[in-house]
């Protein structure tokens, strides 16, 4: 029976997982994290990720996670809303929708699902890569080392089958020039109701600080500034240091969210950016989800793309029978590729002023984005933005 290692054991890793082992492949998956990594905002149930979910037979399990949002409101420093855009806002396909879960939901019905098909390795990664004839043989940090017909990076941004197989970070990251911090946060009985709302106040000096709906009892939080490099991934305190000096004069809730920060058992800080790799696959080896292609969170279709992805890859090897013929491998890959190119390039391409959007920098711009989210709302620029969010499949407000 062909073997398939997959590196990552996140949406992307746990989808194709799934759908190879329920197709007859023998699947391994080498997740770095120590267990299923929780974390991470709401994601869109919209579009592709609505269709390969439904595909899988876990639609109705990811609709009970569903959050209960009303939708965007953006705030000044003393909390008076400048502007809104209800879920109801472009025929439901707004900045934010009713159909979004948090990604940690969705990672764990994935992962549930792919549990009896799959071997997850935890706390795994591999150190090296070298082909053998008919194989590529893998070298793990901890497990004995081990041959596999095809090996899928599906590790994330910061990839590292990336690295090891097709060259360093730099060569394929392209910064957006923000980064962005995010966690949860348990509410307290002084604590602010979001109400069901995903509220932004925008900071001149391009400084953003969110509050959005999470599980009962939390709320999900996320800062975003501009900024070219961070400190070390694993600095904690200098990552809290840089964000108490970058946000220090922002009012609203920062100060409250700052120091909610530090208590955060999943707290994260990433700089956005877009991975640009020119072939996805190098012999047996192939890249998955955010390290083939990360179109960054800005674009609203890291977890669609993720979910697309895993899909076309699992549907070119069935189409070319590499199960029973692994020598036909390379066409499956090829035709992956060229399914996916079309999507990845068109979710990179992403609206004109989008980063700027994501957090002016000046007070002028900020009451300007609010004008202009009021104005696409009403005639007759709504019908013209439902049209290009319907089309889109990035939201209108992007
Ligand atoms: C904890 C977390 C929170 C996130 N939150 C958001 C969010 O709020 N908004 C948003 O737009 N996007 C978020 N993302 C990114 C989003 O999940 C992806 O853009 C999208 O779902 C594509 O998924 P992916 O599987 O390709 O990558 P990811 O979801 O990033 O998954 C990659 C997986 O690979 C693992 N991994 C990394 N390095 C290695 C290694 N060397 N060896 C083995 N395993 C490795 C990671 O631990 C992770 O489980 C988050 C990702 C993570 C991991």
């Amino acid at each position: 029976m062909p073997r398939v290692l997959v590196v990552g054991g996140g949406i992307a890793g746990d989808t194709v997982a799934l759908m190879l082992g329920r197709a007859g492949w023998e699947v391994t998956v080498a997740e770095i994290a120590p267990a299923l990594r929780g974390g991470g905002q709401a994601v869109d149930l919209r579009g592709d990720c609505r269709e390969v979910v439904a595909r899988l037979g876990l639609l109705d399990e990811v609709l009970g996670s569903l959050l209960d949002q009303r939708g965007a409101a953006w705030v000044d420093s003393s909390g008076r809303r400048l502007a809104a855009m209800p879920v109801e806002a472009f025929d439901g396909n707004g900045y934010v929708s009713k159909e979004e879960l948090l990604r940690s939901d969705l990672a764990r019905v994935l992962h549930e699902a792919a549990g009896a098909h799959v071997t997850h390795l935890f706390g795994e990664t591999v150190e090296a890569l070298e082909d053998v004839p008919n194989g590529v043989s893998v070298r793990f940090r901890h497990a004995p080392p081990a041959e596999f017909d095809l090996v899928i990076g599906a590790d994330g941004a910061h990839s590292r089958v990336r690295r090891l197989r097709f060259g360093p970070e730099e060569v394929f990251r392209r910064p957006l020039g923000l980064a962005h911090a995010w966690f949860t946060m348990d509410e307290t009985p002084a604590t602010p109701s979001v109400d069901g709302w995903f509220i932004t106040h925008n900071a001149p000096g391009s400084r953003s600080v969110e509050a959005r709906p999470g599980h009962p009892g939390q709320q999900e939080i996320g800062f975003t500034f501009a900024a070219s490099g961070l400190p070390p991934r694993h600095d904690r305190e200098a990552q809290f240091a840089l964000l108490d000096r970058v946000f220090a004069d922002v009012g609203w809730r920062t100060r409250e969210l700052l120091a909610a920060a530090r208590h955060a058992p999943d707290f994260a800080l990433d700089t956005f950016d877009q991975i640009q790799v020119p072939s996805w696959s190098d012999g047996r080896v192939v890249l998955l989800g955010d390290s083939a292609w990360c179109a960054s969170p800005l674009s609203g279709l890291g977890t669609a793309l993720a979910l697309r992805g895993a899909a076309e890859l699992a549907d070119a090897l069935a189409a070319a029978d590499a199960l029973r013929l692994p020598h036909r491998l390379s066409d499956a890959l090829t035709a992956y590729e060229a399914a996916m190119r079309p999507r990845v390039d068109d979710a990179q391409r992403l609206f004109p002023g989008r980063v700027r959007q994501a957090a002016p920098r000046t007070e002028l711009g900020i009451h300007v984005v609010a004008w202009l989210i009021r104005c696409i709302q009403r005639p007759p620029l709504a019908k013209t933005f439902s049209r290009l969010a319907a089309g889109h499949g990035q939201s209108a407000a992007a």
